[in-house]
């Protein structure tokens, strides 16, 4: 499931993970680390809002 920052729009996607910030690709939403933060603008996961996966066929 993707994630997105309501804060600056930065979505996770857990395929990619967040490598630059210690995140390995197909971490899940769910799976990232307390400490994570947006990489764009820093806000807390507080400020991530789940995103169902949209069928985009
Ligand atoms: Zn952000």
């Amino acid at each position: 499931m993707r994630c997105a920052c309501l804060m600056c729009g930065y979505i996770y996607y857990p395929e990619k993970g967040d490598p630059e910030h210690g995140v390995e690709p197909g971490t899940e939403a769910s799976e990232l680390p307390a400490e994570w933060t947006c990489p764009k603008c820093k806000s807390s996961q507080d400020a991530f809002a789940m995103m169902e996966d949209e069928e985009e066929e």
